[in-house]
Formats: structure tokens, C-alpha cells, sequence
């Protein structure tokens, strides 16, 4: 055995959060199909998809469902076989607002046929990679092929499988290590070859002893370069530009990409995908969710079909305990706070949490006590305190001055505030202003 490599470097800030990892060991189950999809055709960063159907078009899954020719987009496929209802304007989780195909199964789940595709070299590979509709599966929703792409003057010499998971409650990538790791193992060898990528670097916290043992076994028995790296579990230890800092030791100065510091970062449930694709053919059509929360009867990890309600899957989950006070998309510190559980599922939809009054309770704002939390445990060392008084001036300059244009909404100083100053807000605001200001 290689053995595991330590962290080369470690970072500032970050915060000790409870885990909460309730689900860990409970292996993905496989959701009963619902009895009907709503299908968005905006589900990545990039251009909204238009419909390759109508109503009345009888579909099996992995049928193409909707397209676009812009580049930064992924295509969209059905994933369950039945019947197209309708196309209406329906508002998503995140917000906006999307065309979206509705499909009533057929109760057959019934499959397209599929075809390994052929690659025979980076050209074909990223075709490949952008025919599977694949998008960023940790919640990014960046096109994969997009990511994949790198400029032809890159010099790529690591490519880091982002295992971390550090968000509490989630624990989905971790069953992809357990339960997939031959498919990350050829996802891996298959973007290391099509990218010419010389090292491997599948970086996982320390509280995933298990992951860390199975990943590491069938790096060694690869042959290639691919080693497993154990980061210590602190938060936010999976963001990009902390991974890479603690894999490599290179700090991405801002404004700049990853693959300016010699780097390509992919999430482990997405790597895994595209070694599932490159093996089947079969595009994204469904995709592992946490659901946990003080307020779901039966917390589980469930397989379900893109598109498929939030409330079906509650269900399914055995319902809610309590009235919930709180529904998040994703994680506790990342996600985003819901209204209802009245939307489909998107790719990029890692968890559904719900928690009875009392276990989120929000804190009352009080007066900052200048106690200076906030910007010790900003891992980008940016100093909120200051955010927010240049926001409340709307002085753009200084706002861009002190690097609020950088922050990656964390959470880790609203989290050790004190005062329960909703700093992470004044972030999302300072960012609005500057680039309203530069808009002007
Ligand atoms: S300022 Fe931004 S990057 Fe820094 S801790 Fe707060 S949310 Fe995270
Ligand atoms: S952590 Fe909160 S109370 Fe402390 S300095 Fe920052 S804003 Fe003020």
C-alpha cells in the first residue's frame, strides 16, 4: 500500500461544526417511481435548454428532452418512461423561473437504449462528457464539459476528486466512495488520460476513516498515479479554493480559476458518473439525496429520478414529525432556505433537510461587540465588519477594496458570530452593489 498523504498545506479560518452525519451508514436506496416528473430546462449555470418534445410525445428514460445550442449548457433527458402532459413556466427551488417538461409515468421505467460512446481522445471525451447532460452533481450545476475544457495554454499537473463532504447532514458522496469506487476509479483513469493530467489527488476528511481505507485499496491496485489525501474534518475544508490550498499548497489569487493554479477539481458523485457513463451510455437521469432533519420521520439516502417532487420524496421518507420551521435545499450552511417542498428535484440537488422549531432557531441580531470571530474564521481573511460598514455607506470602492467580490458565501463568520449579524447576506448584497456599480 502507497499509504494516504497528509494535507500539504493547512488553512486559515474555518469552523468546528457538528456533523450530524445521521445517514452515514445508511446504504442510497432507490425511491419507488413517482407517478409524475416536472422536468426543468434551466438545471445548470448556463443557458436554459428548449424543448425537444411536445405534449403527447411518449418518452423512455434517457430520451432527449431538451437542448441548447449555447456552450455553456447541458442537455436535459427524461427520466422516467410515459407520456409528456405539458411544458409550463414553473418556479424553481433556487428562484427562478423555467420551462419545464411534465411527464406522466408510465409506472414501467422503461430505458432508451444505450451505448457505451467512443472516445478515442480529449475532443471526443468532452463530446462525450457534454452528451451525458452531466453538471457539477456537488451543486454547482457547472456544465461538466465546461469545466473539462481547459484552455489549450493550461498546464494541468493535478486533478483533485473533492470527497471531502464537509457540510454537516450530508452524506451522499460519502456512499458514493463506499458503494461506487470502481466507477470513481474509472472516471478518474479516464479524465486523467483525455486531460493528460499527470497526478490524482482524491482528497477526503479524516472523519471518513472507511472511505479512506476502500478508495485508497483500489488507487494502489490502479497503477496509476492516484493517491488518497486525508484532510482534517473542519469546515469549509471542500470548498475549491480550500481543497486545492490543502492538496497542493496554491492559493488561487482571486479573480483567477483552478486551472490557473495547475488544477482541476471535480466533485467524487460526478466522477463517478462519468465513469458509469463512459461504461453504459446512459445519460444523468437521477441522482443520490441526503434527506434528514429533526423533522423528517425516517431520515434516509434515496436514489430518485431528476424532476421527481420534493414532497414525493418526503413522503416516501415516511412524512414529517413537526410543522417544519425550516426547509433547505442542501446543506445547513451552504443551501438554500425553502418556502414549501413543492419543486422538483434538480441535477445539482444534493440534499433535502427539514427541522422542527427549536433545532434552527435564529439569533436575535444584537450589537457587534467587535469580538473579531467574523474575520478570524473567514478562510479567504476578508474582515465582514468591514463589508458591512462600506455596504451600509455604498461605497463601491472600498467594498471591491476589501475582496467582497471574493467571498464564497461560506457561512463560517455568520456562523461564529456572536451577535448573530447576518453577515453572510451583507457578502451576497456587497456583491450585488459592486456589480451594479460596474454595470453603471
Ligand atoms: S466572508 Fe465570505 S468567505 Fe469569508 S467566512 Fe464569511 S462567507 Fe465565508
Ligand atoms: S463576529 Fe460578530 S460580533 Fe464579533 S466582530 Fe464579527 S460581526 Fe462583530
Amino acid at each position: 500500500m502507497k499509504g494516504v498523504l497528509k494535507a500539504v498545506k493547512k488553512g486559515r479560518g474555518g469552523v468546528d461544526i457538528a456533523h450530524n452525519k445521521n445517514t452515514a451508514e445508511m446504504p442510497v436506496v432507490r425511491i419507488t417511481p413517482p407517478p409524475f416528473v416536472e422536468i426543468p430546462m434551466r438545471q445548470s449555470i448556463g443557458a436554459e435548454c428548449e424543448p425537444t418534445v411536445k405534449a403527447g410525445d411518449r418518452v423512455k428514460i434517457g430520451q432527449l428532452i431538451g437542448d441548447s445550442a449555447a456552450y455553456v449548457s447541458a442537455p436535459v433527458y427524461a427520466s422516467v418512461s410515459g407520456t409528456v402532459t405539458g411544458i409550463k413556466d414553473i418556479e424553481l427551488s433556487t428562484g427562478v423561473v423555467s420551462k419545464t417538461v411534465i411527464i406522466e409515468s408510465d409506472g414501467l421505467m422503461e430505458e432508451d437504449s444505450f451505448q457505451p460512446p467512443k472516445v478515442s481522445d480529449t475532443k471526443s471525451f468532452i463530446a462525450a462528457i457534454r452528451a451525458s447532460g452531466l453538471v457539477g452533481l456537488g451543486g454547482a450545476g457547472f456544465p461538466a464539459h465546461v469545466k473539462l475544457n481547459l484552455p489549450q495554454e493550461a498546464e494541468i499537473d493535478t486533478l483533485i476528486i473533492n470527497a471531502a463532504e464537509c457540510e454537516p447532514y450530508i452524506t451522499v458522496d460519502y456512499r458514493e466512495c463506499l458503494e461506487n469506487s470502481e466507477n470513481i476509479m474509472r472516471g478518474v483513469s479516464a479524465v486523467k488520460k483525455y486531460l493528460n493530467i499527470d497526478r490524482v489527488v482524491i482528497a477526503v476528511e479524516n472523519n471518513k476513516p472507511k472511505a479512506i481505507e476502500i478508495l485508497s485499496e483500489i488507487a494502489d491496485k490502479s497503477g496509476e498515479n492516484v493517491r488518497v489525501m486525508q484532510l482534517k474534518s473542519r469546515y469549509p475544508q471542500g470548498a475549491e479554493k480550500m481543497i486545492i490550498l490543502s492538496a497542493t499548497g496554491r492559493k488561487i489569487p482571486p479573480g483567477k480559476l483552478p486551472s490557473d493554479v495547475g488544477c482541476v477539481v471535480m466533485n467524487v458523485a460526478s466522477i463517478a458518473f462519468v465513469g458509469r457513463h463512459l461504461a453504459t451510455g446512459k445519460p444523468l437521469v437521477s441522482r443520490s439525496m441526503t434527506v434528514d432533519g429533526s423533522a423528517v420521520k425516517n431520515p434516509m439516502n434515496v436514489r430518485v429520478p431528476v424532476g421527481t417532487m420534493m414532497d414525493y420524496i418526503i413522503d416516501f421518507c415516511g412524512g414529517f414529525t413537526c410543522e417544519p420551521e425550516k426547509i433547505v435545499c442542501g446543506g445547513p450552511m451552504m443551501g438554500t432556505a425553502l418556502i414549501g417542498i413543492n419543486f422538483p428535484v434538480l441535477k445539482g440537488n444534493n440534499a433535502l433537510l427539514a427541522f422542527c422549531e427549536g433545532d434552527c432557531a435564529v439569533k436575535k441580531e444584537t450589537d457587534c461587540i467587535r469580538c473579531g470571530r467574523c474575520a478570524a474564521s473567514c478562510p479567504l481573511s476578508l474582515v465582514p465588519t468591514n463589508v458591512e460598514k462600506f455596504l451600509k455607506a455604498k461605497d463601491v470602492k472600498k467594498l471591491k477594496h476589501a475582496g467582497a467580490a471574493v467571498c464564497m458565501e461560506c457561512g463560517s463568520c455568520a456562523y461564529s458570530c456572536p451577535a448573530g449579524k447576518p453577515l453572510v447576506q451583507y457578502m451576497r448584497l456587497a456583491k450585488a452593489m459592486i456589480r451594479e456599480g460596474e454595470a453603471k
